[in-house]
C-alpha cells in the first residue's frame, strides 16, 4: 500500500495523493493532488495560490513532508476539485504547460505512475509542435530516445520531473525544436527536404540555374538543394532579378 505524504499549513493538514515537481530553471510545482476535510483542503489552497505572486514562489507556510511547495513564479494553475464517497475533498493543482490546451513550447504531461510507454498525450502534443508531420508509430521511439536524451541534459528532449504518489511526470521540451528534427533524421532514417520542411525517406539533389545581371555581363549561378521528390522538379528553372 501506497504511503502517502501529508502537507501542512498551520493547523491544517490533507494528504497528498500525487505530487510533481520540475527542477532546473523553470523549477516549481507542477501537479499537486490531496485529500481531506473541505476546510482543510481549502485552506491549503489558498496558501498555495497566494505564493504564485511570490518573488520566491514559496508558500513558506506549506509544508509537505516538512519542505516548502515552491509555486512556478507568475504561473496561473488550475484547479480541479472533486468530493469524494466518503465526503472528503481531493484538490488537484494542475499547471497550465500539463493542461492539453496549453499553447506554446514546452509542456508537462501527467500519467499514472505505474504508466508503459508514452503518455496518452504524448503523441498529438508533440505533433501539433513540431513543423514537420510526424507519424503516431514513431511515437514509443520518439519517447524512448527522448528519456535517454533527457537523463543527460535538462534542457534537452523529456525529462522526468521529481514524482510521487500515484502519479508520474514529465517535461517534454521544445525550446529548440530542432532538437527533435535531429532526432527524427538520425534515428528514422528520415530527412527533411529543404525547400517544404517535410521528413522525406530520400532526398533529391536538386539543382537550379540562376540567372542574373544583363547583356554581355549576365552571370549565371547553379544552386544546389536536397528536395523531395514532390518538390524536386527536374525541369530547368530560371529565375531572373
Ligand atoms: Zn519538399
Amino acid at each position: 500500500m501506497t504511503q502517502f505524504q501529508t502537507i501542512k499549513f498551520k493547523g491544517f493538514e490533507a494528504q497528498v495523493t500525487g505530487y510533481v515537481h520540475s527542477e532546473g530553471w523553470n523549477q516549481g510545482l507542477v501537479y499537486l493532488e490531496m485529500s481531506g476535510a473541505e476546510a482543510h483542503v481549502k485552506a491549503i489552497w489558498a496558501n498555495l495560490v497566494s505564493a504564485e505572486t511570490k518573488r520566491s514562489g514559496y508558500a513558506d507556510e506549506v509544508k509537505r513532508d516538512g519542505s516548502s511547495v515552491r509555486m512556478e513564479k507568475h504561473t496561473k494553475y488550475t484547479a480541479l476539485r472533486t468530493v469524494l464517497d466518503n465526503g472528503q475533498i481531493c484538490m488537484a493543482l494542475v499547471h497550465p504547460q500539463a493542461t492539453v490546451l496549453a499553447e506554446g513550447a514546452s509542456f508537462y504531461l501527467i500519467a499514472e505512475a505505474d504508466h508503459e510507454g508514452p503518455p496518452a498525450n504524448f503523441f498529438p502534443r508533440l505533433a501539433r509542435i513540431l513543423p514537420i508531420p510526424i507519424k503516431a508509430e514513431w511515437s514509443e521511439w520518439l519517447w524512448e530516445e527522448g528519456l535517454k536524451a533527457g537523463e543527460y541534459d535538462y534542457q534537452r528532449l523529456i525529462k522526468k520531473c521529481t514524482s510521487s504518489g500515484h502519479v508520474v511526470g514529465y517535461l517534454v521540451a521544445c525550446g529548440d525544436v530542432s532538437l527533435w528534427l535531429q532526432l527524427v533524421q538520425r534515428g528514422l532514417g528520415f530527412q527533411i527536404c529543404e525547400r517544404c520542411k517535410k521528413v522525406s525517406q530520400e532526398l533529391v539533389e536538386h539543382k537550379t540555374i540562376i540567372g542574373y545581371g544583363y547583356g554581355s555581363h549576365r552571370k549565371q549561378e547553379e544552386k544546389v538543394e536536397m528536395l523531395c521528390p514532390e518538390c524536386h522538379n527536374p525541369k530547368r528553372e530560371e529565375i531572373d532579378f
